[in-house]
């Protein structure tokens, strides 16, 4: 996975850091242990990436993890980048832009939250490190956001489709079978945005089933074809905290992980 060899090379060193960080700077001496606990998480998740990505029979460095800090403290998300980590997502506009300016330009923002059309261009300006949105799910937002990037002038963003892959109505993305059309207007119709793939929830109660994974695979077969690119060149994001292993091991290149690395949120999963 990307960052897995810095990562090796740096575990002599991580200790140190954290033991010689300030309590002062990041405000108690509670919320210093959390942090070495989140640095301790990563690296066990980049671990079990490793061996998932054995099983699967690629290699590691084929696999994005996305550290997953919504609702997380600056402070926790800048010892998972003292890691070596850079890779971050979140899902609310207001609070990625609150937070990216207080962090490192080196890191790549995945934005993985419903994406409203009156915060693209908030997103796109406060964000300039923004490397990816994976929740692209209808023309109107893809559009969207091929114009203001135009208009702002920033390099091509990456997406991801996003698919509903559980059926239910509540979740966003689009159905499997608008799948090739949204993918074929990005490639072929969005000059600022690079279609990179495929993205899935899974089920309403952000849990996924192999049956939602399987349904993506399939997904990216159709638009390879239709598109006609190698499979190489379609991600699968999919797999969370609960079943990241069993993702990668179904095909997922680029899983976003959250409370395994960065504790268990404090507001109450939707159901
Ligand atoms: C919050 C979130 C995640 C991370 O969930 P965890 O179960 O905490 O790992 C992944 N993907 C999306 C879209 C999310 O909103």
């Amino acid at each position: 996975m990307k960052n897995l060899e810095a990562q090796e090379r740096d575990d002599d060193t991580v200790p140190e850091k954290l033991s010689a960080e300030d309590p002062a700077k990041s405000g108690m001496a509670a919320s210093s242990a959390m942090d070495g606990v989140a640095a301790t998480a990563l690296r066990s998740v980049l671990s079990r990436v490793q061996q998932a990505a054995e099983r699967a029979g690629c290699r590691a460095d084929q696999i994005r993890v996305v550290a997953v800090s919504k609702t997380k403290p600056v402070s926790l998300v800048r010892q998972v980048y003292d890691c070596g980590h850079r890779c971050f997502g979140e899902n609310y506009v207001q609070e990625m832009i609150e937070k990216a300016p207080q962090l490192p330009e080196d890191i790549e923002w995945h934005f993985i939250g419903n994406l409203q059309s009156n915060k693209v261009k908030p997103l796109l300006s406060g964000v300039p490190n923004l490397a990816m949105v994976e929740t692209v799910d209808d023309e109107k937002i893809a559009n969207l956001l091929n114009k203001a990037i135009e208009s702002i002038g920033r390099k091509p963003l990456k997406v991801f489709v996003q698919v509903n892959t559980s059926g239910e109505e509540s979740k966003s993305g689009i159905e499997p079978s608008g799948c090739v059309e949204l993918a074929k207007h990005v490639h072929l119709g969005c000059p600022n945005l690079e279609f990179c793939g495929l993205m899935t929830i899974g089920m309403p109660d952000y849990t996924s089933t192999p049956e939602n994974f399987k349904a993506l695979a399939n997904c990216r077969t159709e638009v390879c074809k239709a598109l006609g690119i190698p499979e190489e060149q379609c991600e699968l994001s999919m797999g969370m905290s609960g079943d990241f292993e069993l993702a990668i091991e179904m095909g997922s290149t680029n899983v976003r992980v959250g409370s395994t690395i960065f504790g268990p949120r404090e507001y109450p999963k939707k159901k």
